[in-house]
């Protein structure tokens, strides 16, 4: 890392919202610098979907289209109780330009997020940095780092403690926390992550894609549980299905039994190229900013998978979040991050609700009556207008700053 001085916004993690934060700054003429732990970017599909109004973030920053080029416009999704079609959800009705959900697996997110930094500054984003602690000065914070060569770069707890890599002192204005889950800066902070672990386990696979679906989305409600499948990138497509428990080292074989028996679709024949299973968590933090600090994306807020909302919240928070550290750093008034707080808080939490109902759909049932009775209605009625917006995460921003 070249040795920075002084930095208006220093954001700790290059996942989609750090990278977009910095985009969305830097589109504001505010300079900033992204420090990221790991060399290289990660190549695990994790999620896949991006939902209208992250769509039309990117338009308006003028990225939208690598990312139409290279992702796959999901119009449509076709509901099945058991192996019964009861009907089809489509987004044709939802306002703006972007009618669809976007599938495309985060490595190739995060990796166009990250050429377009590199063409704005190249030195905006700096791989294989990691930040081990921070005190707040009288106008600002001082930051230490170090770089991760010589660490194992996996930053557990308080820091890369006992690492062996050179280190370096820079200050900022403010410091914003994109570090994730297991956020560094937020533990530093001593700010709460409240919530909880759900009883919901899945296991989830990337195949090359044997069914007649296309670009659509399929769910099928089964008796034992959730499966879910998307069109993917490369003529693959990705199937999660709800688990029992959860599964340690989850099996191509298991998956595929699972899928045969809740769907009638047999996958046998088709080569996979990633699994994995996850348990399904809750989690908000007591606030987004402490003073100079502030908390961005999954660093902030941890909503359930299922409904693929997590990736995209943090977006929201980024377009938000810079327009309240332009505001910032104009008046030095911290009401500004306070505010900031409060609403993308209250956002986080309407999105984790929706969420959550999303998953309650998917649970195993016993009174088939009465989950045909509920689906008729959302896919039948116009409820459906109502379930495209939710499944889409319409309105959920309307309160911004
Ligand atoms: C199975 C699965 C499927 C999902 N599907 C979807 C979906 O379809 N749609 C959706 O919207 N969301 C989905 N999500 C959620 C989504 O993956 C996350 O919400 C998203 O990655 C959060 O981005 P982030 O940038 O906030 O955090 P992260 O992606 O966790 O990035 C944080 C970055 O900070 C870095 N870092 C950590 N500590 C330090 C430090 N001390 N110094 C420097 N750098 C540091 C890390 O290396 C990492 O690169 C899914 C999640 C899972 C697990």
């Amino acid at each position: 890392m070249g040795k920075t001085n002084h930095i208006p916004v220093l954001i700790v993690g290059g996942g989609p919202t750090g990278l977009f934060l910095a985009l969305s700054l830097r589109q504001l003429g505010i300079d900033c610098r992204v420090i990221e732990k790991k060399e290289t970017r990660t190549q695990h599909s994790r999620s896949i979907g991006i939902h209208p109004p992250s769509l039309e973030l990117f338009d308006r920053q003028g990225l939208i289209e690598p990312f139409l080029e290279e992702g796959i416009l999901i119009r449509k999704g076709h509901a099945y109780l058991n192996q019964s079609r009861i009907g089809s959800v489509s987004f044709d009705s939802l306002p703006g330009r972007h009618q669809y959900v976007l599938s495309l697996p985060q490595s190739q997110t995060e990796a166009i997020l990250e050429a377009a930094c590199q063409e704005m500054d190249s030195s905006m984003v700096c791989r294989g940095v990691t930040l081990t602690s921070y005190e707040t000065t009288q106008d600002g914070v001082r930051v230490h780092m170090q770089d991760t060569e010589g660490t194992d770069g996996d930053v557990g707890g308080h820091g890369a403690e006992g690492s062996e890599g050179a280190s370096e002192v820079t200050t900022c204005d403010v410091l914003v926390g994109c570090d994730g889950k297991s956020s560094v800066v937020r533990e530093l902070t001593g700010i709460e992550f409240d919530g909880s672990n759900y009883p919901d386990t899945y296991m989830m696979g990337d195949f090359e894609d044997t069914t007649p679906f296309g670009e659509d989305a399929m769910i099928t409600l089964h008796q034992d549980g959730l499966v879910e499948c998307f069109p993917l990138t490369k003529g693959r497509r990705r199937w999660v299905v709800k688990t029992a428990q959860y599964v340690d080292a989850p099996t191509e074989q298991e998956l595929k039994e699972i899928v045969a028996h809740r769907t009638g679709y047999d996958l046998h024949q088709a080569p996979c190229t990633m699994i994995s299973s996850f348990g399904v968590q809750h989690f908000i933090a007591e606030t987004f900013a402490k003073g100079r600090v502030v908390l961005a994306g999954d660093a902030a807020h941890v909503v359930s998978p299922i409904g693929g909302q997590g990736m995209n919240l943090g977006w929201l928070d980024g377009e938000a979040l810079a327009k309240a550290l332009q505001a910032f750093l104009l008046t030095q008034d911290e009401r500004h991050l306070q505010d900031y707080s409060k609403r993308q808080r209250a956002v986080a939490r309407q999105a984790g609700k929706r969420a959550e109902w999303n998953m309650r759909l998917g649970r195993s049932f016993k009174n088939r009556w009465v989950k045909q009775c509920m689906l008729f209605l959302f896919v039948r009625t116009p409820i459906q207008r109502v379930l495209a917006q939710l499944f889409t995460m319409q309105k959920l921003g309307a309160w911004r700053v």
